[in-house]
């Protein structure tokens, strides 16, 4: 494939703060940017050439993406895999149709994720109430997750038997599901892969994740496991998009468990938000990679500059009519703040989030804790 360059017009499917950071690293780079959102807010639009302020499947929007973008990508895994297709016979897709589809249904991920001979909790499809007639111990106590549109543990149950797994079912109102085995976990670790249609792949360093509420928190990079296993979440990401032929960023979730074997939770056909950390601590970042991917250019180095902390900042921090207090965070030389340009801040809304580096993850998170604590 012809590689596509500067400056061509690279389009994005959703402008929120992804597709703002790819748009970023795209224009930095000499592109382009289109970006389809229906918010006239949407974050990315500041970063655009050209907001196609409309919604994601309107035909009129799709088919003049597709006719002036050299090549086009997405921000969220809740598009329409078959907007996907569409733009995919006027243009250049990636990742195609079909691993976004994947991705966005629970059912058909696990059974990816098996395929490709990774492990994940033991899990059981269901569909119907019946499913749930069935002998339930290999999954109780359990997680019901809504195969579909959940995000930050949203849509999801915790059940210890199976009359509660039956009410739950119902209270989701009915639609298809995972039950999945709760597991003891250790850690949550994530690997981000960013791979060509060449098969050329690099991985980023591994993050160890911490979650509030359901939502990620801190990322801290080197995550503090063996390096030994480390190499295996790297491996076993690279595996992953090898089986799905996967092209672009792709980020692959992982539980620790007790014993330190490493089950996948799930995998995001995008950027994801435990790699942005890349942004200030990488040879290259992670939406620097996704351009890259999408216009047929090998991968960057993702090798790690330096340790790294990441903190989430969440809507909940911002006070009424006001914001939080930048002023010690603004004064540190090694801590880069990154935010959103979102005009309303909501309880558990993304907001933005900084990145602290240091000579050790340990001594980057205790500053990151600190510089958090003055805000
Ligand atoms: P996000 O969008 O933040 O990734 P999500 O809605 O897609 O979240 P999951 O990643 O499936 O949801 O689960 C959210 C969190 O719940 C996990 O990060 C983990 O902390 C916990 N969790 C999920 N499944 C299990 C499990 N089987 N055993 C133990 N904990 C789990
Ligand atoms: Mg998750």
């Amino acid at each position: 494939m012809k590689a596509i360059l500067p400056p061509s017009m690279l389009g994005i499917l959703g402008g929120g703060q992804l597709g703002r950071m790819f748009a970023a690293a795209a224009r930095t780079m000499g592109y382009r940017v289109t970006v389809l959102d229906p918010d006239p807010l949407a974050p990315a639009a500041a970063f655009a050439d050209v907001h196609l302020c409309a919604p994601f499947d309107d035909a009129d929007a799709l088919t003049r993406m597709g006719q002036t973008c050299a090549a086009i990508t997405t921000e969220f895994e809740n598009v329409d895999a078959e907007s996907m297709r569409h733009l995919a016979r006027l243009t250049r897709v990636a990742p195609s149709g079909d691993c976004v589809a994947i991705a966005q249904d629970r059912l058909t991920e696990k059974r990816w994720i098996n395929q490709a001979g990774l492990p994940t909790a033991a899990w059981l499809a269901v569909t119907a109430a019946s499913d749930l007639a069935a002998d339930l111990s290999p999954y109780l106590p359990g997680i019901l997750k809504t195969a579909r549109l959940g995000y930050d543990g949203k849509g999801q149950a915790r059940v210890r038997t199976a009359e509660e797994a039956r009410a739950a079912f119902a209270d989701l109102g009915g639609q298809a599901c995972v039950l999945e085995k709760m597991l003891a976990l250790k850690l949550e670790v994530s690997a981000i892969v960013a791979r060509t249609s060449q098969a050329q792949a690099a991985v980023f360093p591994i993050a160890e994740n911490s979650h509030k509420d359901g939502i990620l928190d801190i990322s801290l990079v080197p995550a503090r496991i063996a390096p030994t296993l480390a190499d295996s979440a790297r491996d076993m990401a690279r595996r992953l998009a090898d089986a799905l032929d996967y092209v672009g960023v792709m980020a692959v979730e992982f539980f620790v468990l007790e014993d330190d074997s490493l089950v996948v939770n799930e995998i995001a056909p995008r950027p994801h938000n435990s790699g942005h950390y890349t942004l200030d601590a990488c040879v290259t970042d992670q939406f620097q990679q996704q351009v890259r991917t999408l216009c047929g250019l090998l991968p960057g180095k993702p090798d790690l500059l330096s340790p790294v902390a990441m903190v989430n900042l969440l809507g909940d921090l911002w006070p009424q009519d006001g914001t939080p207090n930048w002023d010690v965070l603004m004064e540190a030389p090694n801590a880069h703040l990154h935010l959103y340009g979102k005009a309303e801040a909501r309880p558990g809304r993304k907001m933005g989030h900084f990145n602290v580096l240091n000579v050790s993850a340990d001594e980057a998170l205790a500053q990151a804790q600190a510089l958090y604590d003055t805000l």
